[in-house]
């Protein structure tokens, strides 16, 4: 298949990789790392028409998230002759939550074993790592210490070594607080869990190699087309676009991020996925030479806690935060800046941050916080809720050729490529059943 520029989609894909950008991404609040692609090389085959009613698809794909775009990837890669459409509301692929996030390939220390979020992690962690050197995305294993603050705190880190034993994350060793100050001498702590499986790589250049990929799979993949209804047809579903009609699909994946929830929805469902806000600072220069890695306090009640994350390209992020809110959209800058923009570093949104990383890194100054950006999880636990909520992924109860993916949040990004092969796994028994 010749592409429109009259490139084999093949090499189109090539020359896509060679024009990867910078790992600095623009500093807009919300959208740190822009993919910035929003004139796909994927869709042109399609010609900017509308769906036709004759536009009968093997699978229909809803979110051009990470989930979305590894599930199309997997399912086109392992059935070249199906057809697979991918629809994305936004502008570019991304667009959601996979964009706005810490960017780290977990270990999986936390989940508990047997869990979908455990198994998927683990492997996804080395599945990921694969593929990010695979095509040249620029990506850094630089590992993490969970430190604990007082002597009373190492039984929990204790607890954790053992869950990641029996998670199979590799290499987890606790280490003393001597050990602990060879790898961050500015780190404040009495012990620690080193993770040297912890990995970050570059999400944006992600989305852009994956993007040439989906065309060099032969996947329809159509930006700015959200869907607005699921009705079943038979054996069939029809899946409306608010702009570009109707497609016919034998089996459909819904993998709408924070608005998975409403998509189940419209088939008589009642979930509810809760979005939690999270908040990121960077440092400057002159701070973030001092950080080697992941460094996250000893979790607590309240969460993983304030943490600092070392990227790929150096930048140290700060958060994030966890906090309930009602909007799924509002990516506006918290409370924290001045009339004239600056930061108000005595605000409590700011110290907030400030004073917990102040305690565990005392060279820190609050001259050398910057706003970075901010993310919404899509959580499946109510406010109030205790206890460990793993991913939902799940055929419809009444239109089982439809699967949801719902509480797809940390290790989401992570756990993808597992979530993808799982799921494509779930469509092929659905297509030969
Ligand atoms: C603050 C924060 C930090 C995190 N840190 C990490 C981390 O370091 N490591 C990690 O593994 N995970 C992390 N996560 C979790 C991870 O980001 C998510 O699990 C992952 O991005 C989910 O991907 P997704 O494709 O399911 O969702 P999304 O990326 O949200 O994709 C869903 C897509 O569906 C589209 N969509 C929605 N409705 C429709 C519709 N009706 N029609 C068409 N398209 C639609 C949206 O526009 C969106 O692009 C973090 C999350 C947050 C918020």
């Amino acid at each position: 298949m010749l592409a429109p520029d009259g490139q084999t989609p093949r090499n189109r894909a090539k020359a896509a990789e060679g024009r990867l950008g910078s790992a600095r991404g623009l500093n807009i609040y919300g959208q740190p790392r822009l993919v910035g692609n929003d004139s796909a090389p994927a869709s042109e085959g399609f010609g900017g028409r509308a769906l036709a009613v004759e536009d009968v698809a093997d699978v229909v794909v809803i979110g051009g998230g990470i989930v979305g775009c590894s599930i199309a990837f997997e399912v086109a890669g392992r059935h070249p002759d199906r057809s697979v459409f991918l629809l994305e509301r936004g502008p570019y692929l991304g667009d959601g939550t996979s964009t706005r996030n810490s960017y780290v390939l977990h270990a999986g220390i936390y989940y508990p074993e047997d869990s979908l979020k455990a198994r998927f992690c683990v492997a996804g962690n080395r599945a990921l790592a694969e593929f990010c050197t695979r095509y040249r995305i620029a990506w850094q294993r630089t590992g993490k210490l969970v430190f604990a603050r007082m002597p009373a705190e190492i039984p929990v880190l204790e607890a954790l070594w053992r869950q990641a034993e029996r998670n199979g994350v590799e290499g987890t060793e606790i280490l003393e607080a001597k050990e602990m100050a060879a790898k961050e001498p500015h780190i404040r702590g009495v012990a620690a869990l080193f993770v040297p499986s912890t990995a970050v790589f570059d999400v944006a250049q992600w989305f852009r190699v994956m993007e040439a990929l989906l065309y060099d799979r032969a996947v329809v993949v159509l930006k700015r087309t959200p869907v607005v209804g699921l009705d079943r047809k038979g054996e069939f579903v029809e899946v409306a676009t608010r702009n570009r009609g109707c497609v016919l699909a034998r089996s459909v994946v819904n993998a709408a991020g924070l608005h998975a929830d409403e998509v189940a929805n419209w088939l008589g469902n009642v979930y509810r996925i809760y979005p939690v806000r999270g908040d990121y600072f960077s440092l400057t220069d002159r701070v973030s030479s001092l950080v080697g890695r992941a460094v996250y306090p000893c979790p607590g009640s309240l969460g993983l806690g304030i943490h600092l994350t070392r990227l790929w390209d150096g930048t140290v992020l700060v958060g994030p935060d966890a906090r309930y809110v009602q909007s799924k959209e509002d990516y506006r800058p918290p409370d924290v800046l001045t009339p004239d923009s600056d930061l108000d570093t005595g605000s409590p949104e700011f110290l907030k941050f400030f004073l917990p990383v102040k305690e565990f890194f005392p060279v820190v100054e609050a001259k050398d916080f910057r706003l970075a950006h901010c993310g919404i999880r899509p959580c499946l636990r109510a406010p109030g809720e205790e206890g460990f909520r793993d991913f939902r992924i799940e055929p419809d109860p009444n239109v089982p050729q439809v699967i949801h993916l719902l509480g797809i949040d940390s290790p989401g990004l992570t756990a993808s490529p597992e979530i993808a092969k799982h799921v494509a796994q779930r469509i092929d028994e659905v297509l030969s059943g």
